[in-house]
């Protein structure tokens, strides 16, 4: 009789059922955009997924896209880039290519809300549209999808990996491929390979000490509230001013908030409650509908089952109370619950790359002579290093950082990139990269299909010029 602890070799033959020039792993933010640019480039791309829908943590998880723009801590500054977003919002922006095609499109269809003439600092979406807006876009594109399968396993030869072990209802499969880009936002396909990774905080991190070592990112739920009525709620701010507060990345005052939500544009905001203290609001292009920042779960490991069960069980519980609270809120006294995500994870596996981005890297704006794109989220990590209290006040007006294309490339690997979340990056890196796609992890892997090369042996200009003519910034 079986009993825990014991173990059984699991021998069995698995078909291969499907080959692709391009396997993207991994249907979120950077999973799409590197689909995307695969198949523009003339790849035969197949994106595995192992949820029912696309999009990731922006449509399974109620999470808006930041920042299509340089950022500016200060009030003034904020104030004066949304005039400038205003009348010549290509002065600010840092991202192009499929990113903004994406951002673009959910503005135009009034799927997301951001600014009047640009994506801006914040695109908060209605979901369910943005799902479908995804399975067309790739569909235009020629992005064959595999939905509902679990990559399990990967097949390696030498520095190569041959094909992934996919899970589902229709048993255990093999798909082949040339060449892979590992989106997971975990880095499963990467780790599978065998390929060196860390976990939360390291030595490379300011902030590291012996007690605080792989430690990561707080887990937490951004939930969905019907039946709001945000005129209420802005007017108790203005009769109360020391209730309303500026959202650190949306920087508006008041009057700009109650200007842009009378616009149906994004006007974020924090309003102070008794007992739940500082509330972030995100307005939606849902009417009466918003997005609250729910609670923050510390030392919750995203890569154990026994932890996010638990995790999902004690948010469930928080939000029942949370939403009894919430009603004591003016203009929430009728709100109801409409969507809790599963839990959101910040952070789990770095996979090491021919690079690894630093703190530094980012704060100070290091150039990068294989730059791929730009970023311009604020460095979002507790705890800091001790010089530096508040790392957005820190910044510079205008800042935004480089990425560069080595922290794509898995070492030990020929033919793997990653993109998203799980990229080359230390703890401290990753709390503003992980909020990136990188559109060179696909457009990469169809050069390098097309020259029989890896994306390692591609001359980095010649990426770069592609990119470039796709509109990425970089
Ligand atoms: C609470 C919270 C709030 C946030 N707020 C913001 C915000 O306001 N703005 C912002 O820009 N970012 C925000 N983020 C961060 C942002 O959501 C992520 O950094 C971003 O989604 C990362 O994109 P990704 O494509 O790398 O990963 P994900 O969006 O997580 O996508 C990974 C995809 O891979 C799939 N997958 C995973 N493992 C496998 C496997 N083995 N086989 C097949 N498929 C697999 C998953 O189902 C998922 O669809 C927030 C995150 C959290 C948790």
């Amino acid at each position: 009789m079986l009993k825990k602890g014991d173990s059984r070799e699991m021998v069995q033959q698995v078909p291969v059922v499907d080959e692709a020039d391009v396997l993207v792993a991994g249907g979120g933010t950077a999973g799409i955009v590197a689909a995307l640019a695969a198949a523009r480039n003339g790849a035969d791309v197949l994106l595995v997924e192992r949820g029912g829908c696309l999009g990731g943590m922006l449509t399974t998880g109620n999470v808006g896209i930041t920042m299509y723009t340089k950022f500016s801590a200060q009030p003034e500054e904020a104030k004066r880039d949304q005039r400038t977003l205003k009348e010549k919002p290509e002065q600010l922006q840092i991202v192009g290519g499929i990113a903004k095609e994406i951002g673009d499109r959910l503005l135009q269809t009034g799927i997301g809300i951001g600014n009047e003439q640009a994506c801006g600092r914040y695109v908060f979406t209605s979901p369910e549209d943005f799902k479908n807006l995804l399975f067309q876009m790739c569909a235009e594109s020629g992005v064959r999808l595999k939905l509902h399968c679990l990559i399990v396993d990967v097949v390696r030869d030498g520095d190569r990996i041959e094909g992934v072990v996919i899970e589902s209802k229709s048993g255990r499969q093999i798909i082949a491929a040339r060449q892979f880009v590992d989106a997971t936002g975990d880095g499963d396909v990467a780790a599978l390979a065998g390929a060196p990774y860390t976990i939360g905080i390291t030595d490379d991190d300011l902030c590291a000490s012996p007690d605080n070592l792989g430690e990561m990112q707080v887990a937490g739920v951004m939930f969905r509230v019907a039946q709001v009525d945000l005129e209420k709620t802005l007017a108790a701010c203005r009769e109360n001013p020391e209730r309303f507060g500026r959202h650190r990345v949306g920087g508006l005052d008041l009057e700009d908030v109650i200007e842009r939500f009378h616009r149906n544009e994004m006007a974020i905001f924090s309003i102070g409650t008794k007992d739940l203290g500082r509330l972030q609001i995100y307005n939606l292009p849902n009417p009466g509908m918003v997005t609250v920042l729910g609670p923050q779960l510390p030392k919750v490991n995203g890569l154990d089952a026994d932890d996010l069960t638990k995790a999902e069980a004690t948010m469930a519980a928080m939000l029942a109370d949370w939403m009894q609270k919430l009603r004591q809120v003016p203009g929430f006294g009728e709100a109801y619950l409409v969507n809790v995500p599963e839990m959101g994870v910040r952070e789990t596996r770095h996979i090491l790359g021919d690079y690894l981005l630093k703190f530094m890297d980012v704060y100070e704006r290091r150039e990068f002579p294989d730059c791929i794109g730009f970023g311009a989220h604020p460095i979002d990590t507790v705890p800091r290093p001790k010089w530096l209290q508040d790392p957005v006040a820190g910044l510079p007006p205008g800042w935004f950082y480089q990425i560069p294309f080595s922290i794509l490339l898995v070492k030990d690997l020929g033919n793997l990139l990653t993109a998203g979340r799980c990229v080359s990056a230390t703890h401290e890196a990753c709390g503003c990269i992980r909020t990136t796609a990188q559109e060179a992890a696909g457009t990469a892997a169809a050069m390098a299909v097309q020259r029989s090369l890896t994306p390692r042996q591609l001359p980095i200009e010649d990426l770069r010029q592609k990119l470039k003519e796709q509109n990425v910034l970089c």
